[in-house]
């Protein structure tokens, strides 16, 4: 924690009920569809004017990207297997990599229409915790976040870490780099996929393969559920994994 003010709006943050307006495993409102059949995090709304995001658990942020359905996310490494991840943030000015402390503030909630994959019911974060820096995408598990925020506000914010951060679980990805190129990384190597056919056509052999009994072989996502990375997590999934930059 920063400092008093920083802490003061931190546990007014975290802590202030009013603020809780969609909890973890509610089901979706009428003409909603959430692929796991509940909702995945919390949602903490913006009160009043607002609408800054401060950090529950210190940590490094490991990832940065958006979803179709979540928008603008950041993942924060906050040690013990857990990463807690920010939903529905306006980018522009979101912290997209580097050690943020409780109380720091991330980014701002995006207002509805901003961007992609914002806020239909309004400014909130949707706030979930998993043991996947990707967890923002339902390929993940996810925790009940209300205990972890009730034992953070306890604690003053305090986690433990991975030193330099982690991206524990991931040994293979596909993600779309900026430039918008769909890229499978992996240890030792990438493989830009030139279309979106080739990369259809990839998956149905390693669904076909995996049919087959080839359980080393990760399951690809729908194309509209590969994560959009910013170059940062880009350039740290690179290095996590072990393959070239350029
Ligand atoms: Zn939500």
């Amino acid at each position: 924690m920063v400092n008093a003010s920083t802490e003061a709006a931190w546990r007014d943050f975290w802590g202030d009920p009013n603020r809780r307006s969609n909890p973890y495993k509610s089901p979706p409102p009428p003409g909603v569809t959430y692929a796991k059949g509940y909702h995945r995090g919390e949602d903490l709304q913006a009160l009043g004017s607002s609408d800054q995001i401060p950090v529950l658990r210190s940590g490094s942020v490991v990832a940065a990207y958006r979803l179709s359905l979540t928008g603008f996310s950041v993942a924060i490494d906050a040690g013990n297997g857990q990463f807690d991840i920010y939903c529905h943030l306006f980018e522009d000015d979101a912290v997209k990599s580097g050690w943020l402390s409780s109380g720091d503030r991330v980014a701002r909630m995006a207002a509805a229409n901003e961007s992609p994959g914002t806020a239909w019911g309004g400014r909130h974060v949707h706030f979930v915790v998993s043991d996947n820096a990707f967890g923002a995408s339902s390929s993940y598990a996810d925790f009940d976040p209300r205990p972890i925020i009730v034992a953070a506000l306890a604690n003053g914010g305090v986690s433990g870490p991975t030193p330099g951060g982690s991206m524990k679980g991931i040994m293979e990805t596909i993600v779309a780099a900026p430039n918008g190129t769909v890229v499978h990384i992996y240890p030792g190597g990438k493989h830009n996929f030139g279309s979106v056919s080739e990369y259809n056509t990839f998956r149905d052999q390693v669904n076909f393969l995996r049919s087959r009994g080839a359980s080393n072989l990760m399951p690809l996502p729908d194309l509209a559920q590969v994560p959009n990375v910013t170059w940062p997590t880009f350039e740290y999934l690179c290095k996590y994994v072990g393959a070239p930059i350029s």
